[in-house]
């Protein structure tokens, strides 16, 4: 598979490694939140490693024996570490999303002791890469390396065999192993200002620049909303809450508890946290509204959360409070339709009535 271009905001991370040349440290933690173009960073770098002439940029040529290698996803140098379950999820999208007919059943979201294992059998075969070059290894997300796998993981980063370049992607460092956090150069992933990231969505067909805002202005994970189940999702739960006011709140719960049940709702993500994130998010941006701020995470509904929330800050500030309340049980509600009912009628009763 071909990769997309780097997008400009990464390039000088990109030209800082480049220009390191072969002094590249043994292990690299690309650090970011989810969005931040961590994975195709990566990409990039195992390709440019591995490929035999590199441009003067230093990304990979396309075109030699080992370029063409990796694009057919089988170059016996390069190794990726994930979770079984994204794994399936990446097999479906090359699917083009098809049926694939049978309930499998769920797959592991950790990266386990049995797959550094078979790694650690593989970079064994042969030494220092088959043309005896580099060998890279993909770790995405190392925190989703359970106990044992990092244990296993970090023998391998402290007896670095000179060939092996790890590259460990995170959307959490906190919570890796501090031994593994201390055995890799840290690359931290930087957000691109309002103007790049709006003219990349432009770039990318994305018009609705209000999603920048919702996706804590990562346009990746903004083209992510634009494209999946969330992007329609959030659109309807929006124009439900700009209408709370004539709506009756049992009837909502009760259509927010099919959309949540729906067919792809909850392999798309849009599951009860999602839900109550989003709710907690209108509810702080009708704060925000009401006090003269710009609204942050539907900024495209500006005009509606003006109209209900203007001179009422202080009642949706409550709301948003008894909200947090709710958040807790988020995951392992009871009963969804109760819960929904009750946070639904708890909100209503705040804001919608005058
Ligand atoms: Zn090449």
């Amino acid at each position: 598979m071909r990769l997309e271009t780097l997008p400009d905001w990464l390039l000088p991370l990109w030209q800082d490694l480049h220009k390191r040349g072969t002094r590249l440290p043994h292990a690299l933690l690309l650090s970011g939140p989810e969005g931040s173009g961590k994975r195709l960073f990566a990409e990039h770098l195992a390709r440019a490693l591995l490929c035999q002439s590199p441009d003067d940029r230093g990304f990979s040529c396309g075109t030699c024996a080992d370029c063409k290698w990796i694009e057919s996803g089988n170059h016996p140098d390069m190794f990726t570490l994930i979770p079984a379950a994204d794994e399936a999820a990446a097999e479906e999208e090359g699917d083009g999303g098809a049926e694939s007919g049978k309930k499998e059943k769920a797959k592991s979201t950790q990266i386990v002791i049995d797959q550094v294992r078979s790694l650690q059998a593989s970079l064994e075969v042969g030494a220092g890469g088959h043309a005896g070059g580099r060998r890279l290894v993909i770790v995405d997300p190392a925190e989703a390396m359970n106990m044992a796998a990092a244990n296993a993981l970090l023998k391998a980063l402290e007896e670095p065999n000179g060939s092996t370049v790890y590259l460990m992607l995170s959307n959490a460092p906190r919570r890796l192993l501090p031994t593994i956090r201390s055995r890799c150069q840290v690359l931290d992933f930087p957000r691109p200002d309002t103007g790049q990231a709006v003219a990349w969505m432009r770039g990318e067909g994305i018009e609705n620049e209000a999603l920048l805002g919702f996706v804590s202005g990562l346009p990746l994970a903004a083209r992510n909303y634009a494209k999946g189940v969330l992007f329609e999702a959030r659109r309807k739960v929006a124009s439900d809450l700009a209408t709370l006011g004539v709506r009756d709140p049992l009837k909502l719960s009760a259509d927010w508890e099919s959309s949540l049940k729906a067919k792809g709702a909850q392999e798309g993500g849009f599951t009860m946290p999602i839900l109550i994130n989003w709710l907690q998010r209108w509810l702080s941006d009708g704060v925000r509204v009401a006090g003269g701020h710009p609204a942050r995470f539907f900024a495209d509904y500006t005009t509606d959360l003006t109209r209900q929330a203007k001179g009422r800050s202080e009642a949706w500030l409550n709301a948003y409070r008894e909200i947090e309340t709710h958040r807790r049980m988020a995951s392992h509600p009871l009963n969804q339709r109760l819960f929904l009912e009750e946070m639904l009628l708890s909100v209503y009763r705040r804001i919608a009535i005058r």
